[in-house]
Order: structure tokens, then C-alpha cells, then sequence
């Protein structure tokens, strides 16, 4: 099938969903709530309309545990079911190509392809391509997306994009001005929002406290990294994680960039299937101590093979923990 050249926009965006008599809605690998609320949205938007929607992620098998109860997981299928030609394939929440992992391979079978994304470092690979660095969230982008095409926001879509909207921001922290006005809007379709974000980010099992002891040990400072910016690091290894979820080992980041001491924080996350295989997480700030003027974690996550936003990114790297953190640190200097 061939693909059509389109330029940027929401216009373009509401063309092809309107259009489309069957869509493939796909999310990022290793899915975070973002990409997973936005996804289903969509998915449940086009259901209603009639329109034959799959919504997929390449990996891991299993959708986090806190996320199962979100509205539209019905819609959600396994990689092998995602058909192979399809009119519109909707990628959410992936800046580049590399994050639909091996569901790459639907993109040359869609009659056409939108990316609907927020991040810096998107590589605009859609047909159509409605990108928007500034938005807080994903889900924010789709709320817009759907006011354009004229779709109310009831309250199953609304828990879905509250959803992706109260984790990107790390619970309305990281806002902008509409931030709240969109959440106010979400949460008068009556939805939970403190439930929403209990379930999402407040809730790990007892095992986290004594994991969350290991990894914190690992912890070091390297004070003179990027002239004295700092950076602070540490390890979630295999051994430390054992029958823990995908969200005990995300919280680990949060913790560790809450260092006064460092302008750059990284936990490297060792794989627990693939030896010497580390998915690596950065952050960095804008205000506070030792910012260096806000470190762009996007560049030095893009120079590493991965990418990002300014303030939080992450890569894949392989090697020993020495290995990791002399790349890092040769590529923050
Ligand atoms: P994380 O530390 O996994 O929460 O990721 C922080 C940000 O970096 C998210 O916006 C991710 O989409 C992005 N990111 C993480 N890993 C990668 C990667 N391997 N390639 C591109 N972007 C990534
Ligand atoms: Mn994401
Ligand atoms: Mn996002």
C-alpha cells in the first residue's frame, strides 16, 4: 500500500481518523500510562463510531498491573493480532520508530500513518504527524484532538487521559498554564481522580520497601560531572527485583532525582531477560541547585541511542556497570 505525504496538524489528524474504516493504535514498548491512556481513548472514540479498532504494545506480554482497570482494556490485543494492512495505523506517545519494538513492521501495511507524540526528540516518522513538544502529556494532545474532531470526553475517555495526564506531569508537578484546566475538565466528568492516581503511583507491594533498600545502596554521587553540575546514579539489578512489577522499578528514578547534590540524575535497569542489557532512565531540572541551566537529558539520551524530553529521557545501552556509567559520563562530560 502506498503512503500518502502529509504535512503536520490537527486538521490532517482529524481527516484520517474520521476517514478511516479500520484503525491499529500503537503504543510504545515497555507502556507507561501515557501512552496506554492514549491509546485506548482512541480506542474507545472509534469503537463507538463503529470503526474497527486494535490497540497493541510490542513488549513486555503483560500490561502493567495498575493500568488493567482502565476503561477500553478490551480493546487492547496481542501483537500477533494487530492486523497486517489496516487504513490508519496511530502510533501514541513514541518519538521514534525504535518504540513500536517489533511492531514495526505493521507501519508499511497502514494505507496511512499518524504520530500523535509530545516528545522533543520525535523524528516526525507519520504520513501525518501531530507533534507538540510543549504538551505536558500525550493525552493532552489527544484531548485537543478530540475537541477538534467535535468527540465529547465523557468519563471513560476522561480516566484514560487523566491517566496519562497525572503521570506525566509526576502528579501535577511539572505543569503549564492549562495543565489544570484540562484536569478540572477531566475530573467534572465525575471521575476519581485521587483513586486514578493511587492506583497508578501510590500503591507497591510490602517487597518494595526492602528493593528500594538495595538499589538506594547502590546509589553514588560523581560531583564534578558537566564542570561541577554533578550526576547521581544507581543500579536496579536483576537479583534485586525479583517478583516485582514493572512499577516498582519506575519509581526507583524519582527517588534518585530528588538529589540536591546533582543537576543529572540515571538508574540503570538491568533486563531480566536479556544478559548485560540495561534500559537506562535520565532526569535533569530547570530550577533548583546545580541545573546548569536545565542539562538537555533529550541530547545526551539521542547520543546514546535513545531519546526523550528535556527533563526526563532514556536509552537502552549494553556492557558491565562500569561500562554504562563511563559512556554516560563521556557524553555528559
Ligand atoms: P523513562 O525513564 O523510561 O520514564 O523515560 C523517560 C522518557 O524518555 C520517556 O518520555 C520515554 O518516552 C523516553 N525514553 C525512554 N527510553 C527511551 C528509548 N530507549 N528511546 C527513546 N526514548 C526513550
Ligand atoms: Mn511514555
Ligand atoms: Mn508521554
Amino acid at each position: 500500500m502506498t503512503t500518502i505525504r502529509e504535512t503536520a496538524g490537527l486538521d490532517a489528524a482529524v481527516a484520517a481518523l474520521d476517514a478511516a474504516r479500520s484503525v491499529s493504535v500503537i503504543c510504545h514498548v515497555q507502556p507507561d500510562a501515557d501512552t496506554i491512556g492514549s491509546g485506548l481513548a482512541l480506542a474507545l472514540v472509534l469503537h463507538r463510531r463503529g470503526t474497527p479498532v486494535w490497540v497493541s504494545f510490542a513488549e513486555p506480554a503483560n500490561l502493567p498491573m495498575s493500568m488493567t482497570a482502565l476503561p477500553g482494556v478490551r480493546h487492547l490485543v496481542a501483537p500477533a493480532e494487530v492486523p497486517a494492512e489496516v487504513d490508519l495505523l496511530v502510533t501514541v506517545d513514541c518519538g521514534s520508530v525504535g518504540r513500536l519494538g517489533a511492531l514495526a513492521d505493521r507501519l508499511p501495511g497502514a494505507a496511512t500513518t499518524l504520530v500523535i507524540d509530545h516528545h522533543r526528540s520525535n523524528t516526525r516518522f507519520g504520513a501525518i504527524n501531530l507533534v507538540d513538544p510543549g504538551a505536558e502529556s500525550t493525552t493532552s494532545v489527544i484531548a485537543r484532538l478530540l475537541d477538534a474532531w467535535g468527540m465529547p470526553i465523557d468519563s471513560e475517555v476522561a480516566q484514560c487521559l487523566y491517566a496519562g495526564l497525572v503521570t506525566d506531569t509526576g502528579s501535577f508537578r511539572w505543569v503549564r498554564p492549562g495543565t489544570h484546566d484540562l484536569a478540572e475538565r477531566l475530573l467534572a466528568t465525575g471521575i476519581d481522580g485521587a483513586e486514578i492516581a493511587r492506583t497508578l503511583l501510590d500503591t507497591h507491594p510490602f517487597g518494595w520497601l526492602p528493593m528500594l533498600s538495595r538499589v538506594l545502596g547502590t546509589a553514588q554521587l560523581a560531583p564534578d560531572v558537566r564542570g561541577g553540575v554533578g550526576l547521581v546514579y544507581a543500579f536496579v539489578r536483576r537479583a534485586d527485583v525479583d517478583g516485582m512489577r514493572s512499577e516498582e522499578i519506575e519509581s526507583v528514578i524519582d527517588i534518585v532525582r530528588t538529589t540536591a547534590e546533582a543537576g543529572v540524575a540515571a538508574v540503570f535497569k538491568e533486563s531480566r531477560t536479556v544478559p548485560n542489557r540495561w534500559t537506562v532512565s535520565l532526569r535533569s531540572r530547570d530550577s533548583g541547585p546545580n541545573t546548569g541551566d536545565g542539562i538537555d537529558v533529550a541530547e545526551v539520551a539521542t547520543e546514546l541511542g535513545g531519546g526523550g524530553h528535556r527533563f526526563a529521557a532514556g536509552y537502552t545501552a549494553y556492557g558491565t556497570p562500569d561500562d554504562l556509567v563511563g559512556a554516560l559520563v563521556a557524553v555528559l562530560g
